[in-house]
């Protein structure tokens, strides 16, 4: 997030470099239960990105003196693979993953219905498979899919989407070089039902009422992501999306 550049991001009639205008979000594609040996899983793509998320749970903590006697408590690992960059990644955990696995395991904590699970633990592992900014919003919005797809109790599914600012204009869901050259990211999760918000992030400069807008952008982005996280869902327990184990070993 340098702030400037001398690439046009946003050209006179508002089209930014990959074709979208300022409130459209990248194409998205989300499939529920890709994985047979995990509890529920999720593969989400919004635009270059591409995320698999497993949840595991709920199931005895270990280790055990993480237990909560009240509920369950979710754990997550969020993972960007070596490959999932230009520049190969330093493999393993650094201080952005340990952040971003927190926000994440504390966002969904708003959703899941921890309480009746005492004792338990929810793990939730999301692998960053290729990335293009705004993995940790695909990691969410991944991850909430694979709770539900687990059949873990929960009170709504989570969509996350970015807006920022690049070359002076407020959009909606940067892709690497808004995100790379632009002004502001701001990462924002909700749930729809009550519109509340479960995780809001910002990195750069925007005024006040660029920040407004912001909000309002990501929120509408997180209701369209939504309705595509409901479909992927129904797609996996229609009939005809029925799961096919015959190839179980
Ligand atoms: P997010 O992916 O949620 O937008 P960041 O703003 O931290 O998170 O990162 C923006 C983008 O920068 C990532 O999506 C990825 O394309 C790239 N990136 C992040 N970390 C690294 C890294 N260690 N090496 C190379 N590229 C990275």
């Amino acid at each position: 997030m340098s702030g400037h550049s001398d690439i046009v991001l946003v050209d006179e009639k508002g089209m930014r470099i990959d074709g979208r205008t300022a409130e459209e979000h990248r194409a998205v594609k989300i499939e529920a239960g890709v994985l047979k040996n995990a509890d529920g899983s999720a593969y989400v793509e919004i635009g270059k990105n591409k995320v698999l998320a497993a949840v595991y749970g709920p199931r005895e903590c270990h280790p055990r003196h993480l237990q909560n006697p009240t509920k369950a408590i979710v754990q997550c690992k969020y993972n960007m693979e070596a490959y999932s960059v230009g520049d190969r990644k330093r493999p393993g955990t650094d201080r952005r993953s340990i952040e971003i696995s927190k926000i994440t395991a504390e966002a969904l904590e708003n959703v899941i219905l921890t309480g009746l699970f005492p004792r338990a633990s929810i793990d939730v592992y999301i692998e960053i498979l290729q990335a293009n900014a705004g993995t940790r919003c695909a990691g969410l919005t991944a991850a909430s899919v694979a709770l539900a797809d687990a059949g873990i109790p929960m009170k709504d599914i989570v969509p996350a989407m970015a807006a920022g600012k690049a070359d002076g204009h407020v959009l909606l869901d940067l892709n690497k070089e808004e995100d790379n050259y632009g002004q502001a990211d701001v990462p924002l999760a909700i749930v729809p039902s009550t519109e509340e918000i479960v995780l809001l992030q910002m990195d750069g400069n925007m005024t006040r009422e660029e920040f407004d807008r912001a909000i309002e952008m990501a929120v509408g982005g997180c209701k369209e992501l939504y309705a595509l996280q409901k479909d992927a869902l129904k797609r996996r327990y229609t009939v005809d999306g029925e799961e096919d184990d015959s190839d179980e070993q």
